[in-house]
């Protein structure tokens, strides 16, 4: 019997925590129960996983639609190992079983908050290594013909933060299977920054412990703090654009990418800005780590809008660079952007 409620409480399935409420919420936990939500659900509505990339910006959401299919299976090669987990698994829970098994590849990906329904929504990424990296293909749920369509990794067309999901296919369909392509060899991607002063032996379980380790010396954990990782993300520029900055402003950290372009720090600009430990009423910019918003005592959700919108203006004025959020940010009606006027 599948789980229904009207007007359902998400405090617990936001990593801000504010406590909007939803007037349908589904969980289908089997495609049968899958196809027996669409044929009711009618938009807006929003497909959630643990919700640790989303804002709910207003009291009220729209419907939501959280899948919860579970299970695991493994199927081994002679070189590599093919992971499928569906999309209702946690994904740090995905990476312990991998590491568990010795089957390598995802170490430096520990302690990503989520689902593995959402990873490659955003493709995620850390410590040098992202999800495009190690997925051999992802089975998606179409809405219009209620079937399942299999994506290699090609036709997912990841980019930085960035997949197809994200953009043309989104809200059409839901994604229920994650196939990862891992290797039974084991060799580190110690190329990171706090990585890179691991011995050369290091095991796979070593890093997978050192990520978990710097990841809790640099981020706030969302139980203790509540918080959505980076707000924003890091813009990407081009080289003329790069120089404009690099002639004010020498120190600016940047990472070449490909076509010429030049990715910058977004945490760094908004340091810059001088915005690192704000606060703005109940929510604020983190002491430690300014990329992160955080929700001090907000029962509100508006106010970290209201807050990123501060931050977008104040980065704006100070280095004409227009931060674009990661969060996805949710009001009653659906996805709402948050793009100021550049000439306001
Ligand atoms: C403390 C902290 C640290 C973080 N660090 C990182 C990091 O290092 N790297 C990184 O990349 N991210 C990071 N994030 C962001 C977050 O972990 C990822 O975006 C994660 O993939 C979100 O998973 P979720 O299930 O919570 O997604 P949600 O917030 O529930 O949803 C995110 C998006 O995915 C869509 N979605 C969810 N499930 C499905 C599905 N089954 N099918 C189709 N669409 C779906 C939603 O509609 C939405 O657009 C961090 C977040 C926090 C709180």
């Amino acid at each position: 019997m599948m789980n229904m409620q009207s007007k359902y409480q998400l405090t617990q399935h936001n990593s801000f925590a504010f406590p909007a409420t939803c007037p349908a919420f589904y969980q289908p936990s089997s495609i049968d129960e899958l196809n027996e939500v669409v044929s009711r659900l009618s938009p807006p509505f929003y497909i959630l996983g643990e919700g640790s990339n989303t804002l709910f910006t207003e009291q009220t959401t729209s419907t939501i639609l959280q899948p919860n299919i579970k299970g695991i299976t493994v199927e081994e090669s002679e070189n590599f190992v093919f992971v499928s987990a569906k999309c209702g698994e946690n994904w740090h829970e995905l990476v312990n079983f991998c590491v568990e098994h010795e089957y390598y590849g995802v170490e430096n990906l520990a302690l990503i908050p989520g689902s593995v329904g959402a990873s490659p929504v955003q493709n995620i990424g850390a410590y040098g290594t992202e999800l495009a990296d190690v997925v051999e293909q992802v089975k998606w749920y179409d809405f219009k013909n209620k079937n399942i369509k299999t994506f290699d990794r090609s036709a997912c067309q990841f980019g930085y933060r960035d997949s197809i999901f994200k953009n043309s296919l989104a809200n059409k369909g839901v994604i229920v299977e994650v196939t990862l392509k891992l290797s039974r060899k084991w060799q580190a991607n110690l190329t990171y920054n706090g990585l890179d002063s691991l011995p050369k032996n290091v095991s796979s379980k070593d890093v997978f412990q050192q990520v978990i380790k710097l990841r809790q010396s640099k981020l706030p954990d969302p139980n203790k703090l509540p918080n959505a990782g980076s707000f924003f993300k890091n813009p990407i520029v081009s080289s003329e654009e790069f120089e404009r900055i690099k002639t004010l402003y020498c120190a600016v950290p940047s990472y070449p990418q490909k076509d010429n372009k030049i990715k910058l720090a977004a945490g760094w600009l908004i340091e810059q800005s001088g915005l690192k430990g704000f606060k703005l009423g109940d929510v604020g910019v983190d002491e430690t780590q300014a990329l992160v918003l955080v929700n001090y005592a907000s029962k509100n959700g508006q106010d970290i809008l209201q807050l990123a919108k501060h931050v977008q203006k104040t980065v704006l004025d100070k280095f004409d660079i227009m931060l674009q959020p990661e969060v996805r940010m949710l009001s009653k009606d659906g996805l709402i952007q948050l793009t100021l006027d550049k000439k306001a």
